[in-house]
């Protein structure tokens, strides 16, 4: 059975309805919180400027990416090893490599993007596609045409989920890939395209 993506979106959807008294939603074995993707932006490109600003070996761009492939490995181990995953997505999964759809139609239900697997080549290449990132599209209209990729999040995702399929047993498979983002809509392409390879290579 191929991976139906649309019955996982919905199956989130339906789940993050139920919020703990802190407005925190259990769901898929993690805790999600609703955030404002405006203010997400403003933290991120602040601080990309603020450090670029000051004499520093240390470049933003890297830190966010390894922040949120650090957070995106954890929360999607979390996610892979959840109840719901079991009951809801465990049957679909015909082969290892089914699990990245799991993961991205998950990723999309977060609201995360409208998120495509292009190629995965098992064990050495990934390719993603976003068509419309929250990171593309805030940088677009608070700072107008970047230089380069401005999807941090989205890389240190997409590398956690290759980093989950074929790194070290959790937690020591983290950083395993690294992901680039050749094409970004900040930049003025029409779509912003990922691709992870082994970070050894
Ligand atoms: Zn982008």
């Amino acid at each position: 059975m191929a991976i139906d993506g649309s019955k996982i979106i919905h199956a989130v959807l339906e789940g993050s309805r139920i919020r703990e008294s802190k407005g925190i939603i259990p769901l898929f074995g993690v805790y999600l919180s609703l955030f404002p993707t405006r203010y997400y932006n403003r933290l991120s490109f602040e601080f990309e400027q603020k450090l670029g600003s000051i004499q520093t070996d240390m470049k933003a761009a890297s830190l966010l990416t390894e922040a949120s492939q650090a957070c995106g490995y954890a929360t999607f181990h979390g996610i892979r090893n959840s109840w719901e995953w079991e009951v809801i997505v465990e049957p679909m999964i015909e082969r290892r490599e089914d699990q990245i759809m799991g993961f991205t139609a998950v990723a999309v239900a977060f609201g995360w993007g409208d998120l495509e697997v292009l190629e995965l080549i098992p064990g050495k290449v990934l390719r993603m596609r976003a068509n419309d990132s929250y990171e593309a599209n805030g940088y677009l209209k608070e700072y107008g045409i970047a230089k380069s990729g401005k999807c941090y999040m989205l890389r240190g995702v997409f590398g956690g989920f290759m980093d989950l399929l074929y790194g070290e047993d959790y937690p020591d498979g983290c950083f395993t890939f690294i992901a680039e983002e050749p094409s970004c809509r900040a930049k003025g392409d029409t779509c912003c395209e990922f691709i992870v390879q082994r970070s050894s290579d």
